[in-house]
């Protein structure tokens, strides 16, 4: 297993280092774009995080980004206290005493206050505090009780001083570090910071990001398309990933090819947002003016990347608003949000970089790849008749049929030198993290 140690869900360094390798007619090698790591490595330099913060609900913090360390208020358990239903004794009396007398009863939330000496024991149930003298619980299912009126306890099966007691503290001590700042929340921790009976916490403001699709081609669903006409599905698959990342999203709609309009649909976009995201026009064609008024309006960091699909990708700023203008092909657009956005947006929202593990598996398909690029092709990891875990490949690659994305669990990320890949070859996945 390789781990990328850049950013969450991004390429793993082992598969997408730089090339060394002297350019030839056979492949795609382009001297003027950058490799997947330096392209990552770029944005994350070029990036700021959000410094305000609020405090809310814990219930409204799930998927937030903590923005204060939480310390445990208390000791988790705050009492010790059994794990079982059962019986607990005295862990000294082991091997030496035959027969327990029961002298009382614990339940969770109603104590046994008395004290427990040698040769007793008191019937315990989970999560009853463990009362003075015993130390030790033996499970219901590991002893008889003797017949007669003292309903004597006797042992069966091997036990150890100490055991199915869960101690004071043992999960968290008081004045410990519960929870870390950059901890994007999860319904784990929510339940955590209940148990500590924290009730709000301080979280970073919500990102606000300007989304925008370019191009005379497109039109809204629920209209009816004319010639040469094509849906615009990029906004809606952009859109609900940036659901799921959290953020406050601004729908800008469909701005047509036309200098003055992208012009207007960028000052409005870049106002009051933390990003922008647009698809389509960062190409070299006659109708891609998105690099070109980036350029007028703010900075283009870069814009190319050896990669496919997703090889154009304009990055920059416009005043204080990061930019990101995605390729207008529906499944580049996924990918280099998948590789590139997904990341960047989790950076500005304050979130520490979880790394995002990549497994090397075989495929059983055979693979067309040309060297000079790193691929992401779509893939599709399965379990074969021998019970092992395997990846094929979802067909057709073209960076048009969105179909294999929505097919795909994974991608396989094949590196920039890699040349076609044969049956049976191991390759590098990465499966999909319930983003896409
Ligand atoms: P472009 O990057 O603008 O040259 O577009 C590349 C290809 O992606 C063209 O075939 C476009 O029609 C298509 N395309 C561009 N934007 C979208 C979109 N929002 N939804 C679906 N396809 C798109
Ligand atoms: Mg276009």
């Amino acid at each position: 297993m390789s781990k990328s140690s850049v950013s969450q869900s991004s390429a793993s360094k082992s598969s997408v280092s730089k090339s060394n390798k002297t350019p030839s007619c056979d492949d795609d090698y382009d001297p003027h774009s950058l490799d997947v790591i330096e392209a990552q490595e770029r944005i994350q330099q070029m990036l700021v995080s959000v410094s305000e913060s609020e405090t809310v609900a814990i219930r409204d913090a799930l998927g937030r980004t903590l923005s204060e360390d939480v310390l445990s208020t208390i000791n988790v358990p705050a009492y010790t206290n059994s794990a079982m239903d059962g019986y607990a004794i005295v862990g000294s009396d082991l091997g030496k005493v035959k027969s327990f007398l029961p002298v009382g009863i614990a339940y969770a939330g109603k104590p046994y206050n008395g004290s427990v000496k040698s040769g007793e024991c008191i019937r315990i149930m989970t999560g009853a505090p463990i009362c003075d003298g015993v130390d030790t619980v033996i499970m219901q299912e590991q002893v008889n009780i003797t017949e007669g009126n003292d309903n004597k306890i006797i042992l069966s099966g091997s036990h150890k001083p100490g055991q199915n007691v869960r101690k004071k503290g043992e999960d968290l001590k008081q004045g410990s570090a519960a929870i870390l700042t950059g901890r994007h929340l999860t319904p784990s921790d929510i339940g955590l910071l209940a148990s500590l009976g924290i009730a709000e916490v301080s979280v970073c403001r919500k990102v606000r990001v300007a989304l925008l699709s370019t191009g005379d081609e497109l039109k809204n669903v629920g209209e009816t398309l004319g010639e040469g006409q094509i849906y615009d599905s990029n906004r809606y698959t952009i859109y609900c990933m940036l659901q799921r990342l959290g953020v406050e999203i601004i729908d800008l709609g469909i701005i047509k090819d036309k200098r003055e309009d992208i012009r207007a649909a960028f000052e409005e976009a870049s106002k009051n947002t933390d990003a922008v995201i647009t698809s389509g026009g960062v190409s070299v064609g006659d109708a891609d003016f998105v690099k070109e008024i980036l350029a007028e309006m703010g900075n283009v960091n870069f814009w190319k990347i050896a990669m496919k699909p997703g090889r154009p990708l304009a990055v920059g700023q416009i005043g204080k608003s990061f930019f990101f203008g995605l390729p207008g092909n529906p499944v580049s657009a996924m990918v280099t949000f998948y590789q590139y956005i997904q990341p960047a947006i989790r950076q500005i929202m304050g979130q520490s970089q979880a790394e995002n593990p990549s497994i090397q598996m075989k495929c059983v398909s055979k693979l067309k790849k040309r060297p000079g690029r790193v691929e992401f092709q779509r893939g599709i990891i399965f379990t074969d008749d021998n019970g092992e875990h395997v990846v094929k490949s979802t067909g057709n690659q073209g960076s048009h049929v969105l179909s294999s994305m929505s097919e795909a669990n994974c991608f396989i990320v094949l590196p920039l030198e890699s040349g076609n890949v044969e049956v049976n070859s191991l390759v590098e996945v990465q499966p999909f993290d319930g983003l896409i």
